[in-house]
């Protein structure tokens, strides 16, 4: 059985009064709701010792928003795997596309990045997915594939069953378009099948594939419902409760 997982990006959201009365709410309703799912946040990184701090047993998993390429060192700015090993924290996204957009990250860069945080026990949530100009030339298919084999295909296949990989379409990203779910199980199965050419359909099969991009409480469920969708990254849904749960409750 794969993991199930809603995962929400907070992105630069947030003052901390207002970051630390959400994260109370999660943990209230984690407490108090049997969830279908895993419940994962990425806050900024400056709330991710406080998120520690509140989901004190691990009810809800707190990830990083992005991380160094580097073990340590004079990189200013930048936050290691290495911190956040040291803070027990999940996992950490990497390759989102606003990463790839304004600070020009590439798939060599998430490569190294994703092995880093294998190294140190944390799950990297590696997102790929094409640009509205790629998707209206038909290089979907194409593009994924290369994105997935340069950040991914030097890990071992122990290694790439502990990835988590989140498709998001960069043009479904915070401008409210989805992809239809047919779209998004389209380009879902046709990751599973290059990592099942790579590694077998038996490791392929364990790789929790979530979706991104306007994902919202009235299109969760269908979306979730597409045989190689594992669940999703939720960034504006993320931000509230209400619609947050909505979404997590999509796997009920
Ligand atoms: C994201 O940032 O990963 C994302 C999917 O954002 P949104 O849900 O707002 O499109």
């Amino acid at each position: 059985m794969r993991r199930k997982i809603v995962a929400g990006n907070w992105k630069m959201n947030k003052n901390v009064i207002d970051a630390q009365q959400l994260m109370i709410q999660l943990l209230s309703y984690k407490n108090n709701h049997a969830t279908n799912c895993e419940v994962w946040i990425a806050p900024p990184s400056l709330y991710l010792m406080m998120a520690k701090d509140i989901f004190e047993k691990d009810e809800i998993g707190v990830f990083s928003q992005d991380m160094s390429e580097h073990e340590s060192g004079a990189y200013t700015g930048e936050i290691s795997a290495d911190m956040l090993e040291s803070i027990d924290a999940t996992g950490s996204l990497i390759g989102h596309s606003e990463r790839r957009q304004y600070h020009g990250e590439t798939d060599s860069h998430c490569n190294r990045k994703v092995k880093l945080a294998l190294d140190k026990g944390l799950i990297p949530i590696y997102c790929n997915g094409e640009t509205l100009e790629q998707r209206k030339a038909g290089q979907h298919l194409e593009v994924v594939k290369n994105q997935t084999e340069v950040a991914l295909f030097t890990l071992s296949a122990e290694e790439i069953k502990k990835v988590v990989i989140a498709y998001e379409p960069v043009w479904a990203i915070g401008t409210g378009e989805t992809a239809t779910p047919e779209q998004a199980q389209e380009i879902h199965a046709h990751i599973r099948s290059i990592i099942a050419a790579k590694y077998g359909q038996e490791v392929a099969d364990e790789v929790s594939i979530l979706y991104g991009g306007s994902v919202k409480p009235d299109n969760a469920k269908e979306i979730f419902s597409q045989p190689d969708i594992d669940g999703g990254l939720i960034g504006g849904a993320a931000l509230k409760l209400e619609d947050f749960s909505k979404i997590i409750e999509a796997f009920n």
